[in-house]
């Protein structure tokens, strides 16, 4: 039986069962733990293939299709009866930053699941196969976003092959968790093969909280560049060397830095700016630093705008080594293209929002996510839930259990209108 437009008000009722999502979500959260009550389960490592086998045996028990591809991304599917039906992605990632939280991530997975399990217990024939999928390392352990860009068709060779670091580390990464450095290119999935993509995760900031709002639809997620930026002096005696006489790297790049935030505060509203890495050598307080190594990344999610971003930090870059005499060297390093979630998949995510009785706004997410890769192949759609004080990174992490379900039952009822189009 496939469903008709007639039979899917039939399944209005349907929602999650809170209590063995929760029952997931608490054993997840074990996998990884830290004292101070967060997660450490970087991409690749013990605790990440822990989870894998953790979350294998869930999709096992609730009688799904276990399925993995070259780039290590694992997946719950439960196939359609239709033939070549296409596939209906909805995923995040088990990954976390060094001493993050429980929910960044591992609920978007979790919920996909907990759909999965509710759709093949309501026995609803749907003419589209449903993938919860985990990609791997969203985060950037290794590289950012590696298994929904291997799966978008998006990696690059310097991303597998860069000789100018050791790729030694994430080839044994790779090779622990069952994945060949050189398959991971087959990984890649054909557009006409996905008929859209869902993803649920929590905001990672505060504007639902602030507008007492329970669900966050994204519209766009934000574009970002990052840059590695050299200041290179000299080095000479702290003591003996006149101030006016010295070609001081760091100073060149404390300014760099200052003004860099001042400027992107002043002109750009909804642009970041960040320096959160400087390596100085020869890195002793008694010598005058003669390299400053910083790598810094802007994000907007106008692409226009982040482009001009771009621009002047390299301008502010070029004149702070100038008045300082120091030369530079600027490498962009990384490039995330802003992406815009699909319009007919944001209304199918609202219908369900009213449908359920909730609050809804449409936001940008400044934050990158797999969706931005796998929305370049496939409608995308993501949905949001309120961050408690906009925490997140951080074992402080926490969204109400509430809205974790109002967002899996969004999450639910969205996936039931898109497979109804895709009739
Ligand atoms: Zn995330």
């Amino acid at each position: 039986m496939i469903l008709t437009r007639r039979k899917i008000s039939n399944y209005h009722h349907l929602r999650v069962d809170s209590d063995r999502l929760r029952q997931d979500f608490e054993e997840l959260a074990q996998i990884g733990a830290t004292p101070e009550g967060g997660v450490h389960r970087l991409a690749l490592s013990q605790e990440d293939l822990l989870a894998r086998a953790w979350f294998a045996d869930r999709v096992e028990a609730a009688g799904l299709l276990v399925q993995d591809d070259d780039a290590g991304n694992l997946s719950g599917v439960l196939r359609s009866a239709k033939p070549h039906a296409k596939t209906l992605l909805i995923g995040s990632h088990f990954d976390t930053v060094p001493n993050g939280g429980k929910y960044d991530g591992s609920i978007g997975v979790l919920a996909a699941l907990e759909c999965l399990r509710v759709i093949r217990e309501a026995a609803i024939s749907l003419p589209v196969h449903l993938e919860a999928i985990d990609f791997t390392d969203d985060e950037g352990c290794w590289r950012s976003l590696f298994g929904s860009r291997a799966l978008a068709g998006m990696l690059s060779d310097e991303d597998v092959h860069d000789a100018r670091i050791d790729n030694g580390a994430f080839r044994a990464a790779l090779s622990r968790a069952g994945i060949e450095i050189r398959d991971v290119f087959t990984a890649e999935r054909p557009s006409s093969a996905i008929a859209a993509y869902l993803e649920l995760h929590i905001e990672q900031g505060e504007r639902l909280e602030r507008a007492q709002t329970k669900i966050g639809v994204v519209n766009d997620i934000v574009g970002r560049t990052t840059y590695r930026i050299t200041f290179l002096g000299q080095a000479g005696h702290s003591g003996t060397t006149p101030m006016y006489r010295r070609r001081d790297a760091l100073r060149g790049a404390a300014q760099f830095i200052v003004r860099t935030h001042d400027a992107v505060r002043e002109r750009y509203g909804d642009g970041v700016f960040n320096c959160g890495d400087v390596d100085v050598k020869p890195g002793a307080f008694n010598i005058i630093p003669s390299e400053a190594c910083l790598t810094v990344e802007c994000r907007h999610v106008n692409a226009q705008l982040l482009a001009e971003m771009e621009m002047l930090i390299v301008q502010i870059a070029r004149e702070c080594a100038a008045v300082n005499a120091l030369t530079l060297e600027c490498e962009r390093i990384a490039h995330m293209p802003a992406a815009h979630m699909d319009e007919s998949i944001l209304s199918d995510i609202e219908g369900a929002v009213e449908q359920l009785g909730l609050s809804a706004m449409r936001l940008p997410s400044f934050s990158g996510h797999d969706a931005q890769m796998i929305s370049r192949i496939a409608p995308g759609g993501m949905i949001f839930i309120p961050s408690v004080g906009g925490i997140s990174h951080h074992a402080q992490e926490f969204t109400h259990w509430e809205d974790v379900v109002n967002g899996a039952n969004v999450l639910l009822q969205t996936i039931l209108r898109i497979a109804l189009k895709k009739k």
